[in-house]
């Protein structure tokens, strides 16, 4: 783990400033909106994220959040485990007021966030596992057989 690992919330506009990187882990399990959807059990469902701040002289200041793991879930097919490979690599803008998020929204296809306080790092990976997750995930080709 890094040393970063520890960070909960943080300043986004001063890592966009800054160019910086914070990373760490999360556990899956840990995460509601994703616990509901993973495969019963105890182990811990590891997720590698990194936050990158970007700013440019011309465009809004942008976050780049990646995350990778593999998560267990439940194949719709057989209700066997599958173990699902997710690598995510998102770019979202900044806005500091809802004006600008109004505005940011309209002109730009990127997700836009409101980061006019410490943004929450659980709840930004949590948004992001929850959306590369398949909705109705299936072992590719045939299902194994039963134990
Ligand atoms: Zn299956």
């Amino acid at each position: 783990m890094s040393g970063s690992a520890s960070v909960t919330r943080f300043d986004a506009f001063r890592l966009a400033r800054q160019g910086g990187r914070l990373s760490g882990t999360f556990d899956a399990r840990r995460l509601p909106n994703v616990e509901d959807v993973l495969a019963p059990g105890e182990d811990p469902v590891p997720i590698a994220w990194t936050l990158e701040g970007r700013a440019s002289e011309e465009g809004p200041a942008a976050l780049a959040i990646g995350i990778s793991g593999s998560v267990p879930l439940l194949c719709q097919r057989c209700l066997g485990r599958v173990d699902w490979p997710v690598k995510q690599d998102t770019e979202v803008l900044l806005a500091a007021d809802g004006r600008e998020l109004a505005r940011l929204d309209e002109a730009s296809e990127s997700e836009v966030i409101l980061a006019d306080r410490p943004l929450e790092v659980a709840m930004l990976v949590e948004d992001e596992l929850v959306l590369t997750l398949p909705f109705a995930p299936r072992h590719e080709g045939n299902c194994p057989p039963r134990p």
